[in-house]
């Protein structure tokens, strides 16, 4: 068994003996990590700032809001993540997320997607939001090149949802949902993030919802992120534990894997269900061994693992240089980078240390 080292080592190797010529990559090149794993997804956070303060994401180091937030300068202006986006495609990438903070409340977002949109080779681009915009801007999106969208929906609650979330916007959100589903994209995802004596009363809810929508309804284990995360062993649930509980209500029958699933396991309550339940488990079930991304943080960072802090600062080099091959270096790099696996339940079990890393800079 190669040690971690001694896979770098092999892989850097390998890759010099064997990598395209920087100007000859073309889009279908693909990319291996050291453990043999393709890299095949981009997420980019666009901006730090959000319209919401959800309680799983939010922690005290950020306060109120109004700290440590990055200036607009700090943040990598569109040029600069179109380029960071043609050179990765080049390289093999085909997958993008936009996410955030929320990455609707940055302006300009909808040409900066079109030019997204005109690069050879990026066959899919996804948006995560918290939905309170895209009732507005969903025919925009889609018309530009989002085809994908995962809308975080923690409560079906209005009053349960602004205390979660910090805003009265339900409704506004409930619009962006029905939107979303008349406009065209498929698949439509809602994100429900799963913490114990917050909205566990409600699994049940959700997993009818999925029986009356074509919607693909995620629970997502609660991840303790950033310095202060209000994450404790009493508010995590396990996907087994989420799983028998809507048990309780009918069969859940598999459903095939498709790509777009990612690292949920999808299941259907019900041959007549309209849509579908997924189930994350970044925590009890992790799926590292098949993860296939990169992710660049607001703050314009190529991180190789969400629950990693290790980072390679790609805004000094994108500053620095006009030449793309730099880039190249940095993005095989962060693939070096990568850790076979985020044993983040044996951090928590040794020491209890969240990842520092905060949700709202590396957009989840
Ligand atoms: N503003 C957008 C939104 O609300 O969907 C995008 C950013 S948000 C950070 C991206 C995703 O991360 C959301 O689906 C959210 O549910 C998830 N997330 C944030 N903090 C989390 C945590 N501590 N544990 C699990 N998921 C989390």
């Amino acid at each position: 068994m190669y040690s971690h080292y001694f896979r770098r080592k092999i892989y850097l190797m390998h890759q010099e003996n064997t990598s395209t010529a920087p100007d000859t990559a073309k889009p279908g090149t693909s990319l291996l990590d050291p453990f043999a794993r393709t890299i095949s997804y981009l997420r980019l956070s666009l901006t730090d700032r959000c319209n919401l303060r959800c309680l799983y994401c939010v922690t005290e180091e950020e306060g109120d809001g109004s700290l440590c937030k990055l200036n607009h300068e700090d943040l990598l202006s569109y040029e600069e993540l179109v380029r960071v986006v043609r050179v990765a495609v080049s390289m093999g990438i085909s997958k993008l997320r936009l996410t955030g903070g929320e990455p609707l409340t940055r302006r300009g977002v909808l040409p900066f997607i079109a030019a997204l949109g005109s690069i050879d080779g990026l066959s899919d681009i996804r948006l995560t939001t918290n939905g309170v915009f895209l009732a507005d801007k969903a025919e925009a999106l889609f018309a530009a090149g989002v085809g994908k969208v995962n809308i975080s929906l923690d409560s079906l609650k209005p009053e349960r949802f602004a205390r979660i979330t910090g805003v009265d916007c339900f409704r506004e959100v409930w619009r962006g949902v029905e939107t979303a589903l008349t406009v065209g994209f498929s698949p439509v995802k809602l994100n429900v993030v799963v913490m114990a004596g917050i909205n566990d009363d409600e699994l049940e809810d959700f997993a009818r919802l999925s029986q009356q929508l074509p919607v693909q309804v995620r629970f997502i284990e609660f991840m303790p992120m950033g310095v202060g995360s209000r994450w404790s062993r009493d508010m995590y649930l396990s996907t087994d534990a989420i799983m028998a509980a809507i048990s309780r209500l009918g069969e859940l029958l598999p459903v095939e894997h498709v790509s777009h699933d990612g690292p949920a396991r999808v299941y259907r309550l019900g041959k007549d269900a309209r849509g579908s339940l997924g189930f994350i488990s970044p925590i009890s079930h992790h799926f590292c061994d098949t993860c296939n991304r990169l992710r660049l943080t607001s703050a314009g960072s190529l991180r190789s693992c969400l629950l990693h802090d290790e980072e390679i600062d790609l805004r000094a080099i994108l500053r620095a240089t006009n030449d793309d091959a730099a880039i190249r270096a940095a993005i095989r790099q962060a693939i070096v980078n990568k850790p076979k696996g985020h044993q983040l339940e044996e951090r928590l079990r040794d020491s209890g240390g969240d990842c520092h890393g905060r949700m709202s800079r590396i957009g989840g």
